[in-house]
């Protein structure tokens, strides 16, 4: 596409693109977290057919790839995180085991009816939600293959309206722990595992990158609507997080499909 043909609406999509590629992860997370939850895996062998879910540049996907056995496949509706760690992949001599590919999570996914052993998804199966995820990702796990996915979840039963308000705007199908392991049950898993995700993974590892990252995004585009709105909405997530982290925070979930 040239310029001339781009809409506002594609400028300010390749913009949040762009600057959400310059980081090393899109969401709270480690490779603390992601090794834990690689912990409760124990059915995976070098014929291992995975699947990386939102994978973005694909920080989880390495530590995937490194750590455990089969072929990874990372799913990501953004181009350039697809081309960024396709990239690193090659870097780091795994290109033979990770294949990144640009796909729609609330499409039909590329894979076979019951092939996978594994669908791995961090802070990404909000985009299709919850329920409707663990559903329909679930035929194209084998029984007795697992799925992990980290979420946000409410920590208590009740809570300040302003962090409630936030949370039915942006997601209003966030849930206690208790109610989540329900559905999860309810999809036809059994809940293996759940842990919360340390406050590291939030403040060190995705709000102090994201505020470096910031600082160049916003000299480079300095004066730019769409960058300083982005700055905004973005530093306010970090203030609510600062504020009511004992409300709500981000949990693995990981879970085995049993047979009926
Ligand atoms: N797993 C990564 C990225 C999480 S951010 C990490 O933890 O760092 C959520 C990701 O979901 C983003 O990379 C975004 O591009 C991707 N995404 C959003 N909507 C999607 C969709 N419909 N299909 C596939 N990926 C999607």
């Amino acid at each position: 596409m040239n310029n001339e043909n781009k809409t506002i609406h594609d400028f300010d999509f390749s913009l949040i693109c762009e600057f959400f590629s310059s980081m090393e992860r899109q969401g709270p997370g480690s490779l603390d977290v992601t090794l834990k939850a690689l912990s409760f895996i124990d059915n995976l062998t070098d014929k291992s057919l995975i699947a990386d879910i939102g994978c973005g540049t694909g920080g989880q996907t390495m530590t995937l790839a490194k750590h455990a056995q089969g072929e990874i496949t990372a799913l990501d509706i953004f181009p350039d995180f697809i081309s960024m760690l396709n990239c690193n992949a090659e870097q780091l001599g795994l290109q033979n085991r990770v294949k990144g590919i640009v796909g729609s999570m609330t499409e039909e996914l590329p894979f076979e009816k019951e092939s996978l052993d594994l669908i791995w998804s961090e802070g990404a199966i909000y985009n299709i939600g919850f329920e409707r995820g663990l559903k329909e990702w679930s035929r194209y796990l084998k029984t007795g293959g697992y799925i992990v996915v980290s979420e946000s979840s409410w920590f208590t039963d009740e809570r300040p309206k302003e962090i409630n308000d936030f949370w039915m705007n942006a997601y209003p199908e966030i849930d206690t722990i208790p109610n989540q392991v329900a559905k999860i049950h309810k999809a036809g898993y059994l809940p293996v595992a759940t842990f919360i995700l340390p406050e590291s993974c939030w403040t060190e590892n995705y709000f102090a990158p994201k505020i470096k990252a910031m600082k160049i995004f916003l000299n480079k585009y300095q004066g730019n609507k769409t960058a300083e709105e982005l700055a905004m909405s973005q530093g306010y997530e970090e203030v609510l997080y600062r504020k009511y982290k004992d409300f709500y925070g981000y949990t693995f979930f990981i879970a085995k499909k049993i047979g009926l």
